[in-house]
C-alpha cells in the first residue's frame, strides 16, 4: 500500500495563514530534512482583537519567528500554549512566549530523561537523533537543523488522555497522547470541527522517527489506532499540509510499518541475526549514510517482536550491536 503523501507548495512564511475557520498557521523558515518547509505553529480561536486563543507548538528559537508570532497574536489574549513534544523545532520558543503573554505552558509532561537501559555504541537519544541530522545534512549538503531534545521545557499544566487542554469562545481541545514518535508526544483535538493537531506522530509529507528508547513501535501502533478511532475531519501535522482524508492514510501509515516489521522478523527467522546486516537487507537503494538512522528504526521493531515472543536477544539489554535470533 502506497502512502497518500501530501505536500505544501507554498509556506508563505512570516504570515498568519487562515487554514480552516478557527485556525491559523505561521511557518518558521527553518526548512530542513526533518522539518519539510519548517515549523507550522497554529493559533486556534477567533482572529478579531480581543479574542482569546490557543498556540500549538510555538516553535525554535527564531528571532523571525517570534516577530511574525508576536504580529499575528497583537490584541488577542492567549490563554494556553500547547506543546505536542520536545524536540527543538517544537517547544523551545514556548518560554518566550508564556513571557510574552502569561498563558500557562500545557503538555503531557517535559522529554522523558531515562528509560532503564542505555546501549553500549549509542550513548544517548541525543547522539541518535544528531547522528542522524547529520548525515542527511552531510547528504544533502544542507545546513545542519536537526531535530535534537529540549530538556529545559517543562509544561505549567500536565495534561493526562482527554483532559480538556484550553477552551475559547466557541472551541474546546482535548490532549490525545500518543506515544511512539516521543514517550510525552501529545495531539490537540479540537472538538467543533473535529480536527487534530498530530505535532510529528502523523505528518503528510514522510513517515516519522521512532527512535529507541525513548521512541518505542508498540506504543506508535497504539496511538495510530487512537487517531484512526477518534474519526478525524483532518489531521494538521507541525510539518507540512494537512491530511483530510484521515482514515485511509493512517491505514497505509500502519501497513507500511507492519510491511517493515515482518520483513525484520523474515531475516532473523533467516538467520541473520545482526542490525547492520538486516539494514543491509531491508533498506536496498538507500544511502549507506542512512544505515545507522535505518538501524534505529530496526531496533524499534526489533523490540517489539522481543515483546510479541517472537524473536530472543542475547545480553542484558535489546541494542544495535545485539544478536537476535528467531524464538523456537
Ligand atoms: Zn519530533
Amino acid at each position: 500500500m502506497t502512502i497518500p503523501y501530501v505536500t505544501l507548495d507554498d509556506p508563505q512564511y512570516g504570515e498568519a495563514v487562515q487554514v480552516a475557520p478557527l485556525i491559523r498557521r505561521v511557518i518558521c523558515r527553518n526548512p530542513s530534512k526533518f522539518t519539510y518547509h519548517g515549523t507550522g505553529t497554529y493559533i486556534v480561536g477567533a482572529s478579531e482583537p480581543g479574542s482569546d486563543v490557543a498556540v500549538i507548538d510555538p516553535g525554535p528559537i527564531s528571532e523571525s519567528h517570534r516577530e511574525a508570532l508576536t504580529a499575528a497574536l497583537a490584541g488577542q489574549r492567549v490563554t494556553a500554549i500547547l506543546v505536542t513534544h520536545c524536540h527543538s523545532d517544537h517547544s523551545p520558543l514556548a518560554a518566550w512566549l508564556k513571557e510574552m503573554t502569561g498563558a500557562p505552558t500545557v503538555a503531557f509532561g517535559p522529554h522523558a530523561r531515562s528509560h532503564g537501559w542505555v546501549e553500549d555504541d549509542t550513548p544517548d537519544e541525543l547522539d541518535a537523533e544528531e547522528t542522524k541530522a547529520a548525515v542527511l545534512a552531510e547528504a544533502t549538503g544542507e545546513a545542519k537543523v536537526e531535530e535534537t531534545l529540549d530538556f529545559e521545557f517543562t509544561p505549567d499544566i500536565r495534561t493526562a488522555d482527554g483532559d480538556v487542554a484550553a477552551s475559547g469562545a466557541g472551541w474546546t481541545i482535548r490532549a490525545i497522547h500518543t506515544p511512539g514518535h516521543t514517550s510525552n508526544h501529545t495531539c490537540y483535538w479540537l472538538e467543533e470541527q473535529r480536527a487534530l493537531f498530530t505535532g510529528d506522530h502523523i505528518m503528510g509529507w514522510s513517515t516519522t522517527v521512532i527512535t529507541p528508547p525513548d521512541g518505542d513501535m508498540r506504543d506508535y501502533f497504539a496511538s495510530l489506532q487512537r487517531v484512526k478511532d477518534l474519526d478525524p475531519a483532518a489531521l494538521w501535522p507541525t510539518h507540512g499540509a494537512p491530511v483530510t482524508d484521515a482514515r485511509p492514510f493512517i491505514d497505509a501509515f500502519v501497513q507500511h510499518r507492519l510491511d517493515r516489521e515482518a520483513g525484520v522478523l523474515r531475516a532473523v527467522r533467516d538467520g541473520v541475526t545482526m542490525i547492520p546486516d538486516m539494514v543491509r537487507l531491508l533498506y536496498v537503494g538507500v544511502n549507506e549514510k542512512l544505515y545507522k538512522a535505518a538501524g534505529r528504526s530496526v531496533l524499534a521493531h526489533l523490540i517489539k517482536l522481543v515483546d510479541d515472543g517472537l524473536v530472543v536477544y542475547e545480553g542484558t539489554q535489546p541494542g544495535v550491536t545485539t544478536p537476535y535470533r528467531p524464538c523456537s
